[in-house]
């Protein structure tokens, strides 16, 4: 009898494991364009048409290559809405009765799936470097998780900048070659930009439609929607943007949305490309002498550290994960973050390419908007929800250990083992942001101190009890320590009053 294979929007790899055991001849393919994978979050429009269109191109694809695809579009009359109805409806008019999935990025997918009134079957997602396995087995019986063990145990594995048992250069990580603040000069080049073809205009107008009133720009649409674009957009970042990548890692500037980063998480993570061939292509570059070992190292450990990391973790701590709170935070997100005015430049920089492009590079989700969020005591699920829905790469499994663990400690310190807190002196070490700002990054406290430097400290003593103990903390206490009464005193009430403020919908 024919089986079902539902292949999800994020799933669009010919090596993906559902067609391995797949039958051309039998075998029925379901692809869904669903309303409520579009809405159960508001996603950027950006995203949506990603997605949409790429699920598209691949449909057209597994039917050049003898497939069998029954697809469903947004604006099709029967479409029923959800992923698992539309199942059960291609399972009716078929007569199947089995279906055959890869398992789901996301927990709340992977029940809708298992509460079919099928056979359901989910094979491992293979496209990832690590197996789940791989990481329960380094992960079982380690007092504490810490990403840099699992990344050298990950080198070994692929042999990935290895010479023998010893990493390439002599040394693990070349993080400290990868904090250099940007010249005023640079002239970063960007990710390759596509026009759309008339079939991604159509998609275009539909979430125009459909969608048109969630947060975030539509057009102009420069996304790659196919793996052969995904593979010209991954060799310019390696030839154009690789080189400087370590250097500049950190750095932010202002108009400047890209600097040397890949942008490649939006293909990486729908399956347009996978994340060993990027290593390689990153690791040969260093081999032919086209970049340099601080470059291809620090992207490496993205790829094959952080990005396999952050999923063994989102697996392993199971569905309550995205809920966690341990530092009770019960702030409502601020309006800043769906484009209020605010002075405050380095969130309105962050917040409005964010709107633009549905992209903004790492430092700029950790350090400025996840900071910021951390910093005021803002509710970590209502920051989960906002990074789900407002990036192109955003999916569960990647975005909730990025968010509820590494920006906002909701997770008590699963994945980082102290919070990414900073005051206003990081971001303008890191940054020419505080040059533009209606606050001062200098001031402390008084009219204009910028809000980061009150935060901060608010943040300190509000958890001193759960932080002051941790050993990479004890210098930030002794700081406010050594601080006068009557200072400290005047940072809380302003912070306070700064909150009220926040709390009140005015503009900060
Ligand atoms: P580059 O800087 O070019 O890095 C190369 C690749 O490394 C990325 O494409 C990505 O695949 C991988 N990578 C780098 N850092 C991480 C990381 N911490 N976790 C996982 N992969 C990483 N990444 C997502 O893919 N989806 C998300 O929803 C997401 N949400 C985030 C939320 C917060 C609060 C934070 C702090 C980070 C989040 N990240 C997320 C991680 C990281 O910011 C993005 O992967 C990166 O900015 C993507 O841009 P890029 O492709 O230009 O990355
Ligand atoms: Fe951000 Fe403070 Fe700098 Fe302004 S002064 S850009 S608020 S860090």
């Amino acid at each position: 009898m024919a089986k079902l294979i539902l292949i999800l929007g994020d799933q669009l790899s010919l090596s993906l494991s559902a067609l391995q055991v797949a039958d051309k001849d039998t075998d029925i393919i379901v692809m869904a364009e669903v309303a409520e994978e579009g809405t159960y979050v508001r996603h950027h429009p950006k995203k949506i048409a990603l997605i949409l269109a790429a699920m598209r191109k691949f449909a057209e694809q597994l039917r050049a290559e003898g497939w069998t695809v029954a697809y469903t579009r947004l604006d099709d009359a029967e479409n029923t809405g959800s992923i698992a109805e539309e199942i059960l409806r291609r399972a009716a008019q078929s007569g199947a009765d089995e279906v055959i999935a890869t398992t789901p990025g996301e927990w709340r997918l992977i029940r809708h799936l298992q509460s079919l009134p099928l056979k359901v079957s989910l094979r491992p997602d293979t496209r990832f470097i690590a197996t789940r396995a791989d990481f329960n087995d380094w992960a079982e019986g380690r007092k504490q998780l810490r990403m840099e063990y699992f990344y050298r145990k990950m080198r070994r594995k692929t042999g990935l900048l290895m010479e023998g048992d010893n990493p390439a250069g002599g040394k693990w990580n070349y993080d400290q070659e990868n904090r250099k603040a940007p010249p005023k000069d640079i002239r970063a080049p960007g990710p390759m930009q596509f026009t759309p073809d008339d079939e991604t205009e159509e998609v275009l107008d539909l979430v125009e439609r459909r969608f048109g009133d969630h947060f975030g720009d539509l057009r102009p649409f420069h996304f790659a929607v196919t793996r052969a674009d995904a593979l010209r957009a991954m060799a310019h970042f390696i030839r154009h943007g690789l080189p400087l990548f370590g250097d500049y890692q950190d750095a932010m500037m202002t108009g400047q949305k890209w600097l040397y980063h890949s942008v490649l998480s939006p293909y990486l993570n729908i399956g347009l490309l996978q994340p060993m061939e990027l290593c390689v292509a990153a690791e040969e570059a260093w081999k032919a002498g086209d970049v340099p070992l601080n470059a291809a190292e620090g992207f490496i450990r993205q790829v094959l550290g952080w990005r396999e990391f952050v999923r063994g973790i989102y697996f392993l701590e199971g569905e309550d994960y995205p809920q966690r709170n341990v530092l009770g935070h019960d702030r409502a997100l601020p309006p800043l973050y769906w484009g209020a005015e605010t002075g405050m430049h380095c969130l309105s920089q962050a917040v409005s390419q964010t709107r633009e492009e549905a992209y903004a590079h790492h430092i700029q989700r950790l350090m400025v908007t996840g900071n910021f969020a951390l910093l005021a005591g803002i509710d970590p699920q209502e920051v989960h929800e906002w990074y789900l829905a407002v990036y192109a790469d955003a999916f569960e499994w990647v975005e909730a250990p990025n968010t509820v663990g590494m920006s906002q400690f909701a997770d008590g310190g699963i994945v980082g083992s102290k919070p990414y807190v900073s005051s206003g002196a990081y971001i303008n070490r890191m940054s020419d942001y505080c040059k533009s700002c209606a606050y001062s990054v200098s001031r402390k406290v008084g009219e204009g101190a910028c809000p980061f430097n009150l935060l901060y400290w608010h943040f300190l003593d509000r958890h001193r009890e759960r932080f002051s103990a941790n050993p990479r903390m004890g210098n930030m206490y002794r700081s406010w320590d050594r601080m006068d009464a009557e200072k400290r005193a005047q940072i809380l009430e302003e912070a306070d009053a700064f909150l009220a403020g926040l709390e009140a919908g005015g503009t900060v």
